[in-house]
């Protein structure tokens, strides 16, 4: 059975592209017959406020999505769905890969700002580190030339992504996961086997799939990927990302739910994502 999710960071308000994305993943989840599930990473507990907290759930059912598992409300995502709760399991699953894979994946003292081209110059890779808060991150190396095979969901999708080459953070100074392994083991947990996202998140998608081969994340190497063109207003300027913040909670109007219905329509359609009938 196909299984998805909509995945919102609450370290902002939801805006037009969060909106169109939630819309098409509820459309393939029914156009298959599947599950849709609501996970909101809040690892990031610092930048996590409850008006953002309470902007997804106004947001959903605005749009009319109610999603067959996950958190019903602010109330009942603290007490039960709370992803920071879960960051010793996922310290565990990214010391068990440095274990598995001490070519890949090493501690580096390095900040972003004094990393080369992306990788660490500093040689702490040949180190062998302790990893500590407040320290040292950990970081995958990544060699140029890396590429991933790709569950191609539509015929014209690509059947490879290239993986960027550098030193990715996995594991944060401040102690907790990186987007990109926070986001492959969340997804893993639930068996998530069919993801929704933006053209932008390209480059993310190789190296979770990437991850996943290393991990292993099994389920997460066949997941169903469709990525979807970007919002671009009459000058072909682009309107949103499909990920990032904004500062104000979008009008939930009817005219604006009637465009965003229009927009996933027309993004959905190249990706095979139909609206419901
Ligand atoms: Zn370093």
């Amino acid at each position: 059975m196909l299984v998805t999710r909509i995945a919102p960071t609450p370290s902002g308000h939801l805006h037009v592209g969060n909106a169109v994305n939630a819309l098409l993943t509820a459309w393939l989840a029914r156009d298959h017959g599947g599950r849709l599930l609501l996970r909101i990473d809040d690892f990031d507990t610092g930048r996590a406020r409850a008006a953002y907290l309470a902007d997804v759930f106004a947001t959903l059912a605005w749009l009319g999505i109610t999603p067959d598992d996950g958190p019903a409300d602010p109330s009942d995502f603290h007490a039960r769905w709370s992803m920071a709760r879960r960051t010793g399991e996922f310290r565990t699953a990214a010391e068990r890969l440095r274990l598995a894979h001490p070519d890949d994946v090493f501690t580096c003292r390095c900040s972003r700002r004094s990393l080369v081209d992306g990788a660490c110059g500093a040689g702490c890779r040949e180190r062998a580190l302790p990893l500590v808060p407040g320290t040292t991150v950990l970081r995958l190396h990544v060699p140029p030339g890396v590429v991933v095979p790709v569950r191609a969901a539509v015929p014209e999708a690509p059947t490879t992504l290239p993986v960027p080459a550098g030193d990715h953070v996995l594991w944060r100074r401040d102690d907790l996961p990186a987007y990109q392994l926070g986001s492959v083991l969340a997804d893993e947990a639930l068996g998530v086997t069919a993801i929704v996202r933006g053209v932008d998140l390209l480059a993310s998608s190789a190296l979770q799939l990437h991850l996943a081969a290393l991990l292993p994340a099994p389920r997460f190497q066949q997941v169903d990927l469709r990525h979807h063109a970007l919002l671009t207003g009459p000058n072909g300027d682009k309107l949103s990302k499909s990920a990032g913040a904004q500062a104000h909670p979008m009008l939930r109007t009817p005219e604006l739910r009637a465009r965003v219905e229009g927009w996933a329509q027309s993004l959905g359609a190249p990706v095979g994502i139909p609206p419901p009938p």
